[in-house]
């Protein structure tokens, strides 16, 4: 639109007279910073909706995450990304709407554990949840990529299920490691004596979350690489635990691998899929799962959404120049 010369000319010359007068708006102090950050981000693949939710970003030293990664390493990852140590790790969960079923993978740490650094912060996935939309009661599945706590720690709100509609599954591998009690006594038997008390009470901590879907005939186990909803499947990647499983999710020819904790610092592990993390149970089976993942999503362009992957922690791996490289999602608005 072309503004007419005389009009123009005389807004210049109110606007000069007012400043000439000093009465334009009076001076204002700096607005208040609110100091809080979006914890959803929303894509489409195919006609499913994905919603990506953070529960918290703690910050990690890299050689405690990472400790057979080399100084060199450490330095070249983090140059590479912009990155200083320690590094704000993202705790993230993933929210598909198939249209028939909500399906939540991993639930955050529920605010549990609060007191141990490593958790210090998270807890936010509830309020997340929400503000992207959707209330706990919508959720109809929930499945669990692993028994880490940030990922079964908001299961349960006090005593009660957090999520009361909805039925919980989990790989049986995990159940039978974590929460089979005579496998339990098994391996606190072999526990040395002064970590025994902590692992019993982590054994403990994890049966808590899990009991309240038991009893109310919520809960089921599965074994092998199975389809649990349409459009969602099991793929096991043992090695981070013993039965950590991802999930497939295909629509319209899209497909989509959320993770778990197959990658834990993308800066460092996609270049070198080697680096285990302090947390793999079995740091070579969970560097021969990552190598796999990232050959089967580079090859078949899937995208990945991983569980500690800087938030929303989805994306695509390419292999360029004898390497794997992390694509984050490019901003989208469904
Ligand atoms: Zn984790």
């Amino acid at each position: 639109m072309k503004i007419p010369g005389s009009i123009k000319k005389t807004v210049m010359v109110i606007a000069a007279t007012a400043i000439a007068a000093g009465c334009l708006m009076p001076a204002q102090g700096a607005a208040p910073m609110p100091k809080t950050q979006p914890g959803f981000y929303r894509m489409m693949l195919g006609d499913f909706e994905v919603t990506a939710l953070n529960d918290g970003v703690v910050s990690y030293p890299v050689s405690r995450l990472l400790p057979t990664a080399t100084l060199e390493q450490i330095k070249s990852g983090l140059s590479e990304s912009g990155l200083t140590d320690p590094v704000g790790l993202s705790y993230n969960a993933f929210l598909i709407n198939t249209g028939q079923k909500v399906v939540l993978i991993d639930s955050g740490t529920g605010g549990k554990l609060d007191d141990q650094p490593e958790f210090h912060g998270a807890g936010r996935l509830m309020n997340n949840l929400r503000a992207a939309g959707y209330r706990p009661e919508q959720v109809d599945e929930i499945y669990i990529t692993h028994l880490g706590p940030d990922h079964v720690g908001g299961l349960t709100v006090g005593t009660e299920r957090a999520f009361p509609n909805a039925w919980l599954r989990t790989p049986k591998a995990e159940v039978d490691f974590f929460l089979d009690p005579v496998k339990a006594a098994s391996t606190l038997s072999k526990t040395p004596d002064k970590d025994r008390p902590q692992a019993k009470s982590y054994f403990d901590f994890l049966r808590s979350l899990f009991e309240p879907y038991i009893s109310a005939g919520k809960f089921q186990s599965f074994d092998g690489d199975i389809t649990l909803v349409p459009g969602v499947h099991a793929l096991a990647t043992h090695g981070h635990t013993p039965g950590h499983t991802s999930y497939i999710v295909e629509n319209r020819g899209q497909t989509l691998i959320v993770i778990g904790d197959v990658v834990i610092m993308g800066a460092l592990q996609f270049a070198t899929p080697s680096l285990g993390s302090s947390a793999d149970a079995d740091p070579k089976a969970a560097a021969e799962q990552r190598l796999r993942i990232f050959k089967m999503a580079a090859d078949n362009d899937y995208w990945l959404a991983g569980g500690h992957i800087s938030f929303p922690g989805i994306g695509h791996v390419r292999f360029r120049q004898d390497r794997y490289w992390w694509s984050p999602a490019n901003y989208t608005i469904p």
